[in-house]
Order: structure tokens, then C-alpha cells, then sequence
């Protein structure tokens, strides 16, 4: 998972955020509660100009290995 970095304007507390591409960002801020927080660009990152779309990276778990899928939604069943 990719790690995110946030940073807090009401507090000014920086922190890091690992959570999926999918998944909405972090508003509230962990530390005073206040929804200041903003992502910061992490100077990490590739800086390859432009948004880069994210790939088909979020591949769904694998199924029928004993997974526990079975509810039809991974389309294998
Ligand atoms: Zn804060």
C-alpha cells in the first residue's frame, strides 16, 4: 500500500498515512481532531509530470483457493 504524507494546519503536525489509492484520504487530523489535514506531496515520489492514473495495481484477492469468496462478486464461483 502506498504511503501518504499529511500534514496538519491547525496543529502542524506532519504524519504518514498508509492506506490503499482507493481508499479516501485523510481529513481529520490524528492528533488535535480537526479536520485541517492536507495531503502533502511526498518528496518520494516519482514527479513524472501530470497525474499519473493509477494502474491496475488494486488487483482483487485471489479466489477459489479457499478464500472464502463464494458470494459471486470475484466472478469466478
Ligand atoms: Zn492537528
Amino acid at each position: 500500500m502506498p504511503l501518504y504524507d499529511y500534514k496538519c494546519d491547525a496543529c502542524k503536525t506532519q504524519f504518514e498515512q498508509e492506506h490503499s489509492m482507493s481508499a479516501p484520504p485523510v481529513t481529520t487530523c490524528p492528533h488535535c481532531g480537526q479536520e485541517k489535514v492536507r495531503k502533502i506531496l511526498s518528496t518520494g515520489g516519482v514527479m513524472s509530470g501530470g497525474l499519473s492514473r493509477s494502474p491496475a495495481s488494486s488487483s482483487p484477492p485471489p479466489c477459489g483457493m479457499g478464500g472464502g469468496c463464494g458470494s459471486g462478486m470475484c466472478g469466478m464461483s
